[in-house]
């Protein structure tokens, strides 16, 4: 049977690995002799689990959509990301995180963050264990997301501008990857999503995972079955999507669709349609299939979402796009605001754009007879209502 899962060298196919600087190398040894075991460890497990409960708010619930339901013909589950505290999936990941920095016994964190949703839940996790946190920001994306500036600020954390590029994410992601370089012993990075040098991807997709672990005994509790015919979740870097499918990677009854950002469309040359236009190269430490211009530079990404406007994917999803095991597609942002709006009007859940971006593939999909489909609503709308407000004329 085809391995959906990491190997031993840190690849999934002909993805992943560590394309890290030499003076790294002495970190990501330590997080690879020890992310396994302390995940596996029951004090950890423990912890984990506990305040995921009474601090997260999990487990979240796996909601009915019934007028959605109506509307497509077919049986809509939304798993809840959008009620955990933060308002979105990444929490799952950084509290993980803060626990295996705290057993490590670092003392100060840094992030990277583009839209501020993950330096948000960074500085989270640092001010309840009273770690230092450090969050690198393009200086552009700190002008654009000034609440979440403020948010990361007034929970002691410190904001650094990315000054070099174009002062967006990878900027940012360089500026956190030169400082870990500089403060190797005594930091952790936490990064956002299921990309990075190995064991990263797989670090992250466990800590999401909780995701569709918890999807399978609720449905199970509410149809008496534990699969679906269908997941969907969105994609930027993957972190969400990978904890939807996680527990169904080997269920080959279980359709897996990652939807992409196509922006103003995939033919523009405004678009995050990272499977469609891009190709296999190398971004922040791992082999993925990457935007890039054909000498290889990196192209800038464009959504109206900022979760989703990322050159990449990460290695996991490489290979399960390269193997056919899920399928991957995309969703223009007029697609993606038309189905947030018709969210709010079906169900009064005004979902983040990202999130939208899933549920707009509804419209795309044909269902034979009554099916069941989960779609994970990895953030609440908020953060987005300037967007819609003027999008809308509201
Ligand atoms: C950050 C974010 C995403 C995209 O990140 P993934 O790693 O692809 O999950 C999606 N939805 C929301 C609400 C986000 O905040």
């Amino acid at each position: 049977m085809m391995s959906y899962h990491v190997n031993e060298k840190g690849y999934y196919g002909n993805f992943g690995g560590a394309y890290i600087p030499e003076m790294l190398y002495p970190n990501i040894k330590e997080l690879n002799e020890v992310y396994l075991e302390m995940i596996a460890d029951p004090k950890f497990k423990e912890e984990y689990m506990g305040l995921l409960k009474d601090y997260v708010g999990r487990p979240s619930p796996l909601y009915l959509a019934e007028r959605l339901s109506e509307k497509y013909g077919t049986t809509i589950y939304l798993k809840r990301e959008d009620l955990n505290h933060t308002g979105a999936h990444k929490i799952n990941n950084t509290v993980g995180q803060i626990l295996l920095a705290e057993r490590l016994g670092k003392k100060r964190i840094i992030a990277e963050t583009g839209a501020g949703q993950h330096g948000v839940a960074t500085a989270t996790v640092c001010a309840l264990k009273g770690l230092e946190c450090i969050v690198y920001m393009g200086e552009v994306d700190i002008e654009r997301q000034a609440p979440n500036v403020a948010r990361m600020k007034m929970m002691g954390a410190t904001v650094i501008p990315a000054l070099s590029g174009s002062r967006t994410l990878k900027d940012a992601t360089n500026e956190a990857l030169r400082d870990w370089i500089n403060n190797p012993a005594d930091t952790h990075y936490i990064i956002g999503s299921v990309v990075g040098p190995h064991p990263y991807p797989d670090m992250v997709a466990r800590f999401q995972s909780i995701i569709s672990e918890e999807t399978k005994w609720q449905l199970k509790e509410k149809t008496g079955k534990s699969n679906p015919d269908y997941v969907l979740a969105c994609v930027g870097g993957g972190s969400n999507a990978m904890g939807m499918f996680y527990h169904f990677l080997d269920d080959d009854d279980v359709k897996l669709i990652a939807v992409e950002a196509a922006g103003k469309g995939v033919e523009t040359g405004e678009s995050a349609a990272t499977t469609l236009l891009g190709k296999e190269g190398v971004l922040h430490g791992s082999r993925s299939i990457v935007m890039q211009t054909e000498d290889g530079q990196v192209v800038e990404p464009y959504s109206i979402s900022a979760g989703l406007d990322y050159p990449g994917i990460g290695p996991q999803h490489a290979h399960l796009y390269a193997s056919k095991r899920a399928e991957y597609v995309s969703i223009t942002d007029d697609e993606a605001m038309q189905a947030g709006l018709q969210l709010a009007k079906l169900e009064g859940i005004i979902p983040a754009i990202e999130s939208a971006h899933a549920f707009a593939y509804l419209d795309k999909m044909k269902f034979e007879g009554n099916e069941t489909v989960v779609v994970c609503l990895s953030g609440r709308g908020d953060k987005d209502l300037d967007t819609y407000m003027k999008y809308f004329g509201l």
